[in-house]
């Protein structure tokens, strides 16, 4: 049921346009997925999303196992009837949040285990139960469990955790396979910390498992943004061109453009929903903080361009009167906002690889920054 076809290329970047069909109706690519943790994208309501322009979204597999738990959503058949959005959703794997919020965790032959943050329970997620929990999540796209390395890791400490993460990746798929369930799909990841050579390895390998799609993980965690992209840049092209590629938890719009010039099909990022509840707008001309006493009378929107529910009410200095009141509504006001301008701002690269036009468009991008 999972397809993905290329429906245009720009001639002067590897910029591609594409279709993902899934069991929940299709995705346009590039695209970005806000992103909703806890089984909600902070703060605003589906139908919210689908206002903004939302296509996919994506779960966090080691929140909602730990809560609320298989017991609750399979009485919903899955997260998309429990959480009321109807659309695609990509859950991540785990191994993330598992290395970074989890007491404890530790790398046995099976898996990984764990105290959970919540309670302190313990746990061991292996790629089977990863596996496990996206099908009961009933996610469109499921994750390979991974094991990403913080910035700075060594060639050594990089290489080990892309080893364990192929070795991961194989298991998954053998999980993944024999559910004999073709409506959800299975991503690989490439790991490899900052390390080109070790970046091209891991995407051939896993190329050579053959899975519905590729992401790039471990990137946007501290390195500079040139290493980023070399490291981005060595993997992509390697990535068999008829299948999806994402890139894991990056980033700003201007990282957005480069890595969408590099072949790049899919993003997920916090940095919309977060700095909306810490008053930052992302807009065309730069990024307001809210807070500044410039926009203490300002009678315009956020974003004169912008279409949102957000900047078709409310002024920036309403906005910044709700942010300094601590006002509920202003976090979702702001969150309305962020999202749409990502998702716009990313459909927007997509008609301009359409039009054969991006490096137009990249250019205008920059002409158009004040703040
Ligand atoms: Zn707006």
């Amino acid at each position: 049921m999972f397809k993905f076809k290329v429906v245009a290329e720009s001639t002067q970047t590897r910029a591609r346009a594409g279709v993902i069909q899934t069991a929940h109706g299709p995705v346009e690519t590039p695209v970005f997925m806000p992103v909703g943790t806890l089984g909600s994208v902070k703060s605003i309501t589906p139908e919210e999303l689908v206002a903004c322009g939302a296509q996919i979204i994506l779960g966090n597999t080691y929140h909602l196992y730990l809560r609320p738990g298989r017991d609750v959503i399979s009485r919903f058949h899955g997260l998309h009837r429990f959480m009321n959005w109807h659309h695609p959703i990509l859950t991540d794997s785990g191994g993330f949040q598992v290395f970074s919020l989890a007491k404890l965790a530790r790398i046995t032959p099976e898996g990984v285990a764990f105290q959970s943050h919540i309670d302190g329970s313990s746990h061991l997620l292996t790629p089977e139960t990863s596996i496990e929990i996206q099908g009961w999540l009933d996610a469109d796209i499921m994750m390979c469990l991974d094991q990403c390395t913080a910035y700075p890791a060594s060639f050594e400490e990089a290489r080990k955790a892309d080893d364990i993460t192929f070795e991961w990746a194989r298991r998954c798929k053998g999980a993944w396979t024999s559910t004999g369930d073709e409506h959800q799909a299975l991503f690989g990841i490439v790991q490899g910390g900052v390390h080109p050579e070790l970046r091209r390895t891991s995407a051939q390998r896993l190329a050579d498992l053959d899975f519905s799609g590729y992401a790039l993980g471990g990137l946007s965690v501290g390195e500079p943004l040139d290493r980023m992209l070399d490291t981005a840049g060595a993997a992509l092209p390697l990535l068999p061109r008829e299948k999806p590629k994402y890139i894991m938890g990056v980033g700003r719009p201007e990282d957005l453009i480069d890595l969408v010039c590099l072949g790049a099909d899919m993003f997920d990022c916090v940095l919309p929903t977060r700095n909306a509840r810490n008053g930052q707008l992302f807009t065309a001309r730069g990024t307001i903080t809210i807070t500044n006493a410039w926009y203490r009378q300002d009678p315009d929107p956020p974003d004169k361009a912008c279409t949102c529910y957000t900047c078709r009410n409310y002024s920036l200095a309403y906005l910044r009167h709700l942010f300094l009141a601590r006002e509920l509504l202003a976090y979702r006001l702001n969150t309305i906002h962020n999202v749409h301008y990502f998702v716009h701002f990313v459909r927007q690269l997509r008609e301009a690889i359409m039009a054969d036009e991006f490096e137009s468009f990249k250019k205008r991008f920059y002409e158009n920054r004040e703040i």
